[in-house]
């Protein structure tokens, strides 16, 4: 059986990304060849999502897929975007990060936001191909649902009226920024 390594240590992002892939191949992760996560230095979705698919492939003989994403809200300047999981560590949790998002918000009708995802595909000795998705929505007024990972709680995608969270997790894996991004890179790589 082929194997990929789906290069990230995020467990929410590893099921979505597994499940996006041809059940022909076997998906391995990071934490079980007990690779650790590397530095993100870049300053954009798109040079992190690079850097992790270099940074992965230098650990197996195999093709990496990698991604870097973020929820980028317009009330707080595209913020937290890439540092959406070091806000997250800051705080101390996801829902200590919502909450203080939610609070920052407390008096703004301007709840726009976005989540984009920029996917990177390395073979072995070639170049990284990479391809961004990005959904459109809104910021809810109270963190809402149990299901999916990271903000999802807080995230309504436009033309619903539930959270990420409170959708099912089929539904969400068929329409969010990883599936999008995933789409196009499936055009460029045809047997992902
Ligand atoms: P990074 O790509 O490793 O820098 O992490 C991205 C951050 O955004 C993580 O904290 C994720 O939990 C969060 N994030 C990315 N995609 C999603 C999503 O689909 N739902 C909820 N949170 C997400």
């Amino acid at each position: 059986m082929k194997k990929i390594l789906i290069g990230t240590h995020n467990k929410g992002k590893f099921r979505e990304i597994a499940y996006l892939l041809s059940n022909k191949s076997k998906k391995i992760s990071p934490t079980s060849l007990k690779i650790p996560s590397p530095k993100e230095t870049g300053k954009t979705f798109l040079a992190n999502s690079k850097l992790k698919a270099e940074y992965f492939s230098k650990f197996v003989n195999y093709p990496v897929i990698s991604d870097d994403s973020g929820l980028c809200i317009k009330f707080m300047k595209n913020k937290p975007g890439i540092f959406s999981a070091r806000l997250a560590k800051k705080k101390g949790g996801f829902q200590k990060a919502m909450k203080f998002i939610l609070k920052k918000m407390k008096n703004t009708k301007n709840r726009s936001a976005y989540f984009i995802c920029s996917l990177s595909f390395k073979y072995p000795k070639k170049r990284v191909v990479t391809c961004t998705g990005k959904i459109q929505g809104t910021i809810s007024l109270k963190i809402s649902g149990k299901k999916g990972f990271g903000y999802d709680p807080i995230f309504i995608p436009q033309s619903y009226k539930k959270t990420f969270s409170e959708i099912s997790k089929l539904k969400k894996m068929r329409i969010d920024h990883r599936f999008l991004a995933f789409k196009k890179l499936k055009n460029k790589i045809k047997t992902l």
